[in-house]
């Protein structure tokens, strides 16, 4: 028999798996493989050490079947095809710029002696690039795109293959990193682990309450799936089918669900089109913007960077992404629109952040989300809202909650009077920082900024 690799990349799963399906119905034995690339692995970067704990109960899920081998997946994948003599090599598609060229250069790198690399399937339910309007265009806006999407649908999820002959011969193997070089952030990794968290939201109401609650940090309302997402530890495709047939799953809750599933379609889908965008403002309309940068700017870059702007939801927001490498929805837009518009900062300083401590950064949520924040992307009510530090805080974290577990310095505050420190005789008694800058103020400067250039 002969055999194909299975290279596993953003698709850390056996279930509902196109490309490990395509391989077994090639009638191939298989070998699964991941490769540790070094450009994407730093070991004190919790992304690296979350991706290093999902490839390693992958690897336990195949029974230690996994060829780990570290390098340039350019002579990486190729050099193993050649030692094992396989002829095809299987991969979900990438669609981010790096993942794009990087393929086609293995792609070219294996052709070179008549090997193949066959792509089945995306991370996403829609293939990017897939949902266009009637006359072929890219969205550029949210709606009409969610829209569109929503009729085009997703297939099923992809039933297991009933047999998958795995290739048993004798292939060398790095060991993965292990044990306190992972630490916390490789607790739950894992397809299993983000089944049950999945099952989890089913099951205790939080689909059906999903609209009423889902901007409340101070609420466990969301459904964390973000991280099992980036890792494709779970596909999209499998959580529509289960909102679908759930018995909440004509409520309005699991209706705002789906939509936000789409803003994780859409962005994919824009950088897709628009692989520039990556890094730079995807509309030209700001370019010329006046922003602060270093060394002027770094004092008030860095202690938004701690927590320390002397605004408590500000700070209670970022304090989060340091500790847990997560942050809820509300806070990235608050704290971003906070670097951007009181900060007066170009939004990759910030996206650069996030993406160095998310366990979910994701390339194109993440710098797409900080561009619809900063009004450089495709937001259609752009760079003049600017988000209220305090007025956010009173309405999403009403009694204060979130803001004394992440602010210990203002613990001792009861009530929603932890939002506004500066009104209160013993706001500062335990070393809080006072405010960076004076909100008000910066709105101002941020709009009269942005006049001088719309002219
Ligand atoms: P839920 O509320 O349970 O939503 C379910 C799923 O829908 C999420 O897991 C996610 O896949 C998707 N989703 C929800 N909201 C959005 C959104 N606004 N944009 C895109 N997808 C969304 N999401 C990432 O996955 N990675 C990132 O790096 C990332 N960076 C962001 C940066 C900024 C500045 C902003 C404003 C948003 C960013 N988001 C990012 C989107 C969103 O904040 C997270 O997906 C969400 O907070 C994850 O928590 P959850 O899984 O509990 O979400």
């Amino acid at each position: 028999m002969t055999v194909s690799l299975l290279w596993f990349r953003r698709d850390l799963r056996t279930c509902d798996h196109p490309a490990l399906r395509a391989a077994v119905d090639a009638g191939t034995s298989v070998l699964p493989v991941f490769v540790l690339d070094p450009r994407l692995l730093a070991p004190d970067r919790p992304r690296s050490r979350r991706l290093v704990a999902s490839v390693r109960a992958l690897a336990d899920s195949l029974d230690g079947r996994l060829v780990v081998r570290t390098g340039d997946p350019v002579e990486v994948i190729p050099g193993l095809a050649r030692e094992v003599g396989a002829e095809r090599v299987h991969v979900t598609r990438e669609t981010t710029p790096f993942g794009r060229r990087r393929d086609a250069a293995v792609a070219s790198a294996l052709s070179t002696d008549g090997r193949r690399l066959i792509t089945t399937g995306t991370p996403y339910a829609a293939e990017p690039g897939l949902v266009v309007t009637q006359s072929g265009e890219p969205y550029r806006v949210f709606t009409p795109f969610a829209r569109a999407w929503r009729a085009h649908g997703s297939p099923p999820p992809v039933p297991p293959p009933r047999r998958v002959t795995w290739f048993d011969g004798d292939v060398g193997s790095v060991a993965l990193p292990g044990g306190s070089a992972i630490g916390a952030h490789g607790d739950g990794a894992g397809e299993l682990a983000a089944r049950q968290k999945w099952i989890d939201f089913l099951a205790d109401g939080r689909l059906g309450g999903y609209d009423r609650d889902r901007d409340r940090p101070d609420l466990d309302a969301t459904s964390r799936m973000s991280i099992p997402l980036k890792y494709g530890e779970i596909h999209p495709r499998t959580l529509l089918a289960d909102v679908a047939s759930h018995p909440e799953g004509g409520t309005s809750g699991a209706a705002t669900f789906v939509t936000e599933l789409a803003w994780r379609e859409f962005y994919a889908d824009v950088l897709w089109h628009r692989p520039d965008s990556a890094w730079q403002d995807l509309r030209p309309e700001l370019t010329d913007l006046a922003y602060d940068s270093a060394p002027e700017s770094d004092r008030l870059v860095e202690a938004w960077r701690e927590g320390r702007t002397g605004y408590p939801l500000v700070d209670a927001g970022m304090r989060q992404l340091l500790a847990e490498g997560w942050m809820h929805n509300r806070l990235r837009m608050v704290t971003a629109s906070f670097l951007t518009k009181d900060l007066h900062v170009w939004w990759p300083i910030g996206a650069r952040h996030f993406l160095d401590h998310l366990l979910d950064g994701d390339i194109a949520s993440n710098n797409h989300g900080w561009q619809w924040v900063a009004g450089t992307g495709t937001d259609a009510a752009p760079y003049f809202r600017v988000f209220n530090p305090v007025r956010q805080a009173r309405r999403f974290d009403p009694a204060g909650d979130y803001v004394r577990r992440w602010v210990p310095e203002l613990a001792h505050v009861a009530g929603a009077a932890v939002h506004e420190p500066w009104l209160h005789g013993n706001g500062y008694v335990n070393g809080y920082p006072r405010r960076v800058v004076n909100h008000d103020d910066e709105r101002r400067e941020a709009l009269a900024r942005y006049e001088l250039v719309r002219r």
